[in-house]
């Protein structure tokens, strides 16, 4: 089989610690695929700067003038690591390239599944998922929280695979078929079993990062939960209605029984049961109208149809030649 040529995609977001040794051991199993003829020479890495505010982007030009097969992209500002992964593919569809790997820049999901990866899209798989079938080295909050984000997910009816984070292998068959798809707020880990294709997985233990520290602070790992939920499954909904349904329902009957009592003479103050059923319809309410309008909010967003991401900067061997 001919040499397939290969682009690895990382995002970077303040990635100054640990980008040298990444490019290194990247740079290091790049070239002994191309020795054993797996990937062309012409393969390359490709780092997507998102807005980062330390030397990440010096150091991608650095790398780029050191080892040549770097390419990078530098985003105006901080657009998420979504966005930076979707920028990367993006850039590359339609291209000679014919397989593009997506990973962190921090390593944590291990390079050597690239191989494994390879190897089964030359055996025609159109999409493999890396998937990690060891987390110790999480820690126990991220594993449980990330454990309950699955089952979640899948009780909502979302079909996405366990402990597969962004590290995948597409070929273009794929990318042109994702890019049919132009929703703003993007969760790609729902999106890309919805493609279909022919799919294979790899399974790898996942490390410590490198160095540095995450970039995914609680806040921004409840902010992605919930675009994973809200992008895919109108369920939360569903379940409001119903429980206004159940809820009308059951006032009703109250009222038949109330008015019966009435009837037969029966009189109360009923103070306790009024505030009861203020305090806990209010709050009912707020939270059906909290989860409705977060759907509302994403339409807004949707219609607004902004830029998932802008360029500021571009380093590639298109540029050079030109
Ligand atoms: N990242 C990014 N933009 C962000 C946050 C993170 O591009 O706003 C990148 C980050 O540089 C890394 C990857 O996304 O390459 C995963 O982030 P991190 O390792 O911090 O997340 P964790 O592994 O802790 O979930
Ligand atoms: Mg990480």
């Amino acid at each position: 089989m001919a040499a397939k040529k290969l682009a690895i995609v990382l995002p970077a977001y303040n990635e100054e610690e640990v980008i040298e040794k990444t490019t290194a051991r990247l740079h290091g199993l790049l070239l002994s695929m191309i020795e054993n003829k797996k990937i062309t020479s012409d393969s390359f890495i490709m780092y997507v700067d998102d807005g980062s505010k330390d030397r990440t982007w010096e150091l991608v030009n650095q790398l780029r003038a050191q080892y040549g097969q770097v390419q990078g992209i530098r985003f105006s500002t901080n657009f998420g690591h979504q966005n930076a992964l979707i920028a990367g593919m993006t850039h590359l569809t339609g291209t000679d390239v014919d397989y593009v790997v997506t990973i962190d820049a921090d390593l944590q999901d291990d390079p050597e599944a690239i191989v494994d990866m390879v190897d089964l899209a030359n055996a025609g798989k159109d999409i493999v998922y890396g998937v990690r079938n060891d987390r110790t080295t999480d820690t126990l909050f991220k594993r449980y929280t990330a454990q309950g984000f699955y089952k979640v997910m899948s009780a909502l009816g979302v079909n996405s695979i366990p402990n597969h984070a962004d590290f995948r292998l597409v070929n273009q068959k794929v990318l042109k078929a994702f890019s049919a798809y132009q929703e703003r707020e993007m969760f790609l880990r729902g999106i890309f079993p919805l493609i279909g294709f022919n799919e294979g997985r790899v399974y790898y233990a996942r490390a410590e990062r490198e160095a540095g520290e995450t970039k995914y602070p609680l806040r921004k790992m409840i902010q992605f939960a919930a675009t994973g939920i809200t992008s895919f499954s109108i369920s939360p909904i569903t379940f409001v209605r119903n429980l206004g349904i159940g809820i009308f329902g059951i006032s009703i009957l109250f009222l038949i029984y109330i008015f019966f009592g009435w009837a037969f003479g029966k009189t109360s103050t009923g103070w306790p049961t009024l505030m009861v059923s203020i305090w806990m319809l209010g709050g009912l309410q707020l939270v059906a109208i909290g989860i409705i309008g977060e759907y509302i909010g994403k339409i807004f967003m949707e219609v607004k149809h902004r830029p998932r991401y802008i360029i500021a900067e571009e380093l590639n061997d298109y540029d050079e030649q030109a």
